[in-house]
């Protein structure tokens, strides 16, 4: 349920209002706009009379929402999010572009990686260090060691860091990761999604392989009900019966999220197609439908990429992407 209530409305009048709400035992979401404040209520509210708020003079709405995600319900906060990472914004006008590759696989081959895809415009570094692959006999990733050796490759570069969690017991890792990623295969691993909840780090979370939206949006509840509201959401293709790419890309998914959610939305073209010469038609088309960002995998050398080489792009070629993202966005304006 929320309820906006007017601006104009005493500290009292407003104090007393959610006391009452509170003692309705549900939880509360404030959102506060020039003109208004929204009030989320977010729990068992079947019981409230709606009729009773109503007729108070500082409420102008009450409406029922019959979405089963409150938190992340645009209803419950009219404004786009903006996540603040390092010294850049994701969401609210604010573009991210996140670049790197699939897997940390040396100090040599972070750094440079870094290094181009910064100079190219990129303002945050990607890099798997728990590699969730799908045969156990595929390289698994550098882990730990891979997780320091991003830390070097920010320390050079000065960009924020993103990396995949599989495991809540790796948490205290993640420490000085700024943004925590949980991947598509774990979108709905709900006990690790609570976890997470109880942190205060930025999550990026895709969607599953094959989850509707409203089961990703679910995901991003389960993160946000334990507390934690810094959530993005990715959309990086889903299964269907397509076989000239790894995924299908589900462009209509970026304004359906938006309309439904006030998080940012990102596009991953690279795990979407599995094709790199898709990577630049599929991330101009994800920038023109209004994503927040682009998630894209880079390496310095694709054909010896010890993961996901094919879908890879070189510096060179995300320089020419970036280029042509930067274009759209300008033309957006
Ligand atoms: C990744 O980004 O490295 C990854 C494994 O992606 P996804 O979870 O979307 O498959
Ligand atoms: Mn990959």
């Amino acid at each position: 349920m929320i309820v906006v209530v007017n601006n104009s409305a005493s500290q009292e009048q407003f104090d007393n209002l959610v006391s009452w709400i509170e003692a309705q035992d549900v939880k509360l979401h404030f959102s506060r706009g020039e003109t208004h404040t929204v009030i989320g209520l977010v729990g068992d509210t079947t019981k409230i009379d709606t009729e009773l708020l109503e007729g108070l003079d500082i409420v102008s709405q009450v409406t029922r929402v019959s979405d089963p995600f409150k938190n992340a319900n645009r209803k419950f906060h009219p404004e786009d999010t903006v996540i603040e990472v390092g010294n850049t914004k994701i969401g609210g006008g604010h573009f991210a572009l996140i670049a790197g590759p699939c897997s940390v696989e040396s100090e040599e081959q972070i750094v440079a990686v870094a290094q181009a895809v910064k100079a190219a415009g990129a303002t945050i570094l990607r890099g798997g260090a728990f590699k969730p692959r799908t045969s156990p006999y595929d390289f698994q990733g550098l882990r730990a060691e891979g997780l320091a050796l991003l830390l070097t490759a920010k320390k050079e570069t000065g960009l924020p860091i993103i990396t995949e969690i599989m495991d809540a017991d790796h948490i205290p890792l993640f420490e000085d990761v700024d943004i925590i990623q949980v991947g598509a295969r774990n979108m709905q691993n709900f006990e690790l999604l609570k976890e997470l909840g109880k942190t205060k780090k930025p999550i990026l979370l895709k969607r599953g392989l094959a989850n509707t939206l409203k089961e990703f949006l679910m995901s991003a509840e389960y993160v946000m009900s334990e507390g934690n509201e810094n959530v993005i959401l990715c959309e990086r293709g889903i299964r269907t019966f397509e076989t000239y790419t790894r995924n299908t890309l589900d462009i209509s998914a970026v304004p359906m999220l938006k309309e439904l959610s006030h998080l940012p939305v990102v596009v991953d073209p690279s795990h979407a197609s599995g094709v790199s010469r898709l990577v630049k038609p599929l991330s101009l088309s994800a920038t023109a439908v209004g994503a927040d960002g682009l998630m894209i995998e880079v390496h310095n050398n694709p054909q010896y990429a010890l993961c996901d080489g094919p879908q890879s792009l070189t510096p060179e070629q995300f320089e020419d992407t970036a280029t042509a993202v930067k274009k759209v966005l300008a033309a957006l304006r």
